[in-house]
């Protein structure tokens, strides 16, 4: 039998609204592992599979209610789903260029290589993508982050979310404020229950 580590969770994804699990972009809905900010640092085993149920279901919901919202059917031109179609599968069918399938066989090396749980400034450096970037911006160890040079946790981090976001062709790194946490939910957290 072959033992190797391997990515066993995300933690962060595609921003949603907490009630209807709308994303940013309108008429777009995430759950499940794509979706970011429900599990803090460090996802405790099983929480994903009953996540996928009630976050699941209530995508389902947000989703239909806001097409229920729109005036009339939408309208696709059929033409436009073609050329969108077309242009996902042709990096899998063209002889030259770059193969998709060697670029996700780069990338799962080069994160596995510089980008596991222990992780420092140079290693993150020489693997930059958006989840590097936001890892460089925690100089902190939280959950699953364990970054070597800052082996503590900082408060603040625990008051924000990292947002990568693509601008123009150019990615930003910002902190953006989190909700305060309701009463009893700090109680578990700082370890009063
Ligand atoms: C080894 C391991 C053990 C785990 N053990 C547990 C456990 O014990 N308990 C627990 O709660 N969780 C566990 N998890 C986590 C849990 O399995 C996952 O978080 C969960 O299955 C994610 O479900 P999902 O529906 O969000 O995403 P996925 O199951 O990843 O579904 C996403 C789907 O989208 C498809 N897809 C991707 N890109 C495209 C595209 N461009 N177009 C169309 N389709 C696309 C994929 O093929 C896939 O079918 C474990 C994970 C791993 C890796």
């Amino acid at each position: 039998m072959e033992v190797g580590p391997t990515t066993h969770y995300m933690m962060g994804g595609v921003r949603v609204d907490a009630e209807t699990q709308a994303a940013t972009v309108p008429g777009l809905f995430a759950a499940g592992e794509v979706a970011g900010g429900l599990h803090g640092s460090n996802r405790l085993g099983g929480n994903s599979l009953s996540d996928l149920l009630v976050f699941g279901r209530r995508a389902g919901l947000g989703a239909a209610a806001y097409a229920k919202a729109q005036p009339g059917e939408p309208r696709v031109e059929a033409a436009e789903v073609g050329r969108i179609a077309a242009e996902l599968v042709g990096p899998f069918e063209r002889v030259q260029g770059e193969n998709p399938h060697t670029v996700q066989e780069a990338l799962q090396d080069m994160m596995g290589t510089y980008v596991g749980i222990a992780r420092t400034e140079e290693d993150l450096r020489t693997a930059l993508e958006a989840i590097t970037r936001a890892a460089l911006e925690r100089r902190e160890s939280r959950g699953a982050h364990t970054r070597v040079e800052y082996p503590d946790s900082d408060k603040h981090f625990g008051t924000v979310n990292v947002i990568v976001r693509r601008q123009n062709s150019a990615m930003t790194v910002t902190q953006e404020p989190l909700p305060e946490l309701p009463a009893e939910l700090r109680r578990i957290v700082e370890g009063e229950v």
